[in-house]
């Protein structure tokens, strides 16, 4: 199949780790440090209109779909070094101590995560599939911000973190109302780590850890744990078929904002090539996924989905 690469040239993969037990995810906090507007720039879409032009399409989205809502991703050219650093499964289970990290500075980056609203590349993407152009949303984030948007079909890889599970019994709380205990337990924690780190996710001094106090589940007393995919974690089978179900009623791909590293969702590139349907990528610098691609422009979510997506419905 020809090539159409356009933007800035393919380069090869990035330094990924592409091993297949990496396949799972977790996420920063807002910071302020990463999360500044990137400069305006108008890419030629030409290449993507013409391959998607005509087909419907499966959507894979990742971080980079939400960094212009604010939340930082995790290997774009603005990320900060720490938030490439994100808890593993096999830690937050097995060590209270990491528990009692992870829900310190939890606590004090809910708050921003939560209240982050969609761009306009969320919004494009809604109303791409509100035109019948697009069938929904295969996404690695946990933010909720396409169903925000209005989109209705999103496939969740790696949940998100608007609710908390417990890992003895199962039982399910909002994050809100974990919040909620978690501050009364620990009156004043949020405004002194903020004080102390104001950016949300910065590392938080071990005394102000030391002295948290985590709770536990309603039900049972049980460890709780945010229903997300944790680095380590597999992505449960339910979720991965909805997913590929989804890719294989489509008649193409298009991924946006992600580097593809995370083999969860490099998968859904690896499979579009083995039942036929041509790859599309948008992101901002290289992906994983760029030798797969039939066409990769790099450029802005927020700025070229909308104009894609006008192109894509124009006509009806
Ligand atoms: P990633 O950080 O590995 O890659 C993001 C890519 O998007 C980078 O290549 C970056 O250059 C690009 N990018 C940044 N801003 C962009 C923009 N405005 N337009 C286009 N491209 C842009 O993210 P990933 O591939 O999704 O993998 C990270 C994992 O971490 C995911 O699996 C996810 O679960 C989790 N995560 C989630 C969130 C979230 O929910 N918003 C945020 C960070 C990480």
């Amino acid at each position: 199949m020809s090539r159409a690469m356009t933007g800035a040239s393919v380069s090869s993969a990035p330094p990924a780790s592409s091993s297949a037990s990496r396949r799972c995810s977790s996420w920063p906090t807002p910071t302020r440090s990463n999360i500044e507007p990137v400069e305006p720039t108008t890419v030629d879409l030409a290449p993507l209109l013409d391959l998607l032009r005509g087909r419907r399409l499966a959507v894979l989205t990742g971080a980079g779909c939400s960094t212009e809502s604010g939340i930082p991703d995790y290997r774009g050219p603005e990320t900060a070094r720490r938030a490439r650093n994100p808890v593993q499964f096999k830690a937050f289970v097995g060590d209270p101590e990491a528990r009692r990290r992870y829900w310190a500075r939890s606590v004090v980056g809910w708050p921003r995560f939560r209240e982050a609203r969609p761009n306009d590349g969320h919004a494009a993407l809604a109303a791409l599939e509100r035109a019948g152009r697009a069938l929904g949303v295969i996404t690695q984030n946990v933010d909720r911000l396409h169903h925000a948007a209005g989109s209705r079909r999103v496939v969740e890889l790696h949940g998100a973190l608007h609710e908390v599970r417990c890992l003895a019994c199962g039982a399910r709380e909002a994050r809100d109302d974990l919040q909620a205990r978690l501050l009364a337990a620990n009156p004043g924690h949020d405004a002194r780590a903020a004080e102390l780190a104001p950016d949300g996710d910065a590392e938080l001094p071990q005394a102000l850890i030391d002295a948290f106090r985590v709770v536990g589940c309603l039900t049972c007393g049980g460890d709780l744990k945010p229903d997300v995919v944790f680095f380590g974690e597999v992505v449960p089978r339910a979720v991965r078929e909805a997913g590929q179900a989804l890719l294989r009623e489509a008649e193409a791909l298009l991924v946006v904002g992600s580097s593809l590293t995370v083999f969860s969702g490099y998968r859904f590139v690896r499979e579009a090539r083995e039942v036929g349907r041509p790859v599309a990528i948008l992101n901002l610098g290289p992906t994983r996924g760029d030798g797969d691609a039939q066409v990769k422009v790099d450029g802005r979510a927020g700025e070229a989905l909308p104009r894609l997506v006008e192109g894509l419905t124009a006509g009806g």
